[in-house]
């Protein structure tokens, strides 16, 4: 696996491998990798000949008082693990080669980022889908892969994708879950004895509103209730949102309808650690 630094060099690599005709994926990450990040990685060999991970804690998707300086990096365990899990190239630019000096230019969707964690974390969604079109001119993908984990992310991503016509495929990947449960996340490891205890209950409480929908509950608010009701159990959350939404649409109607996809999504504080998580069912 060979470490790149500068968008030139990994533009010059990207432009071999596809005159050679081999096919690219990439991987976008914010490092301190963990088995999610790696399943994105072991997806990518599947799509693609050469995987690229790209390494960059990105400072224009942090509000000013988010963990932009705290979030946990270990760039050396990050290269071993992404050597180990099949990345044929790390990606690490610095903030001066991803941001050069008094850049102007934003790339801003406007489908999908007006609600759940577009109005908590305003401008978040900005700098996600600013980095990423930079991240995919500097390696020049076919495929790139995200987490349903960031289910949000992903279907703003696949808007971006769609409406700027870049010329690639957007895979997501189901969320990998530490066996109690709890999404992996690199956020994971702020938490203190008492809320990594805890924490699985975000997706139990998610389980519950999915159970109650298989059960025939198809009345948005009454779903979200369920959901809140299980978290506000353990006075330890801080909850920023839950809602239940159309899969595809992000709609939010008063009653969903049978055969209708749905995605229940939360956000919320344990302590001072953020984390968020989703379900997918369908309505019988
Ligand atoms: P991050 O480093 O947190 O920005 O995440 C990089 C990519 O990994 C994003 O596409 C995330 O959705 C994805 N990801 C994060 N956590 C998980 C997980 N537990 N399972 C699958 N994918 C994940």
């Amino acid at each position: 696996m060979e470490i790149v630094e500068t968008v030139r060099k990994m533009q010059e690599i990207a432009n071999l491998h596809r005159n050679e005709k081999k096919k690219i994926a990439c991987v976008p990450t914010m490092g301190y990798l963990h088995e999610g990040h790696l399943s994105l990685i072991k997806i990518a060999r599947e799509y693609a000949n050469i995987v690229i991970v790209t390494l960059f804690v990105n400072p224009t998707q942090f509000g000013p008082n988010e963990d932009y300086a705290k979030y946990p990096r270990n760039k050396e365990r990050d290269i071993q693990l992404a050597q180990k899990f099949g990345a044929n190239y790390i990606f690490i630019p610095s903030v001066e080669e991803m941001y050069p000096d008094n850049y102007t230019t934003k790339v801003i969707v406007k489908k999908f980022t007006d609600k759940f964690e577009g109005i908590f974390r305003p401008g978040h969604f900005d700098g996600v889908t600013t980095i990423v079109t930079k991240l995919f001119n500097a390696t020049k993908p076919h495929f790139a892969i995200f987490g349903q984990k960031d289910y949000q992310q992903a279907l703003v991503v696949k808007q971006l994708v769609k409406e700027l016509l870049f010329d690639l495929e957007i895979i997501v990947a189901p969320t990998i879950r530490e066996p109690d449960g709890l999404a992996m996340s690199s956020r994971n490891v702020y938490l203190n004895e008492v809320e990594r205890k805890i924490a699985p209950e975000i997706y139990k409480s998610l389980l519950t509103g999915a159970e109650s929908v298989l059960n025939g509950e198809r009345h948005r608010e009454v779903i979200n209730s369920i959901v809140k009701r299980r978290l506000n159990q353990f006075k330890e959350f801080k909850i920023d949102y839950v809602a239940c939404a159309d899969a595809k649409t992000l709609d939010e109607p008063e009653f969903f309808e049978p055969g209708q996809t749905i995605v229940i999504l939360t956000a919320v504080y344990l302590g001072t650690t953020r984390l968020i998580d989703n379900i997918i069912v369908t309505v019988p």
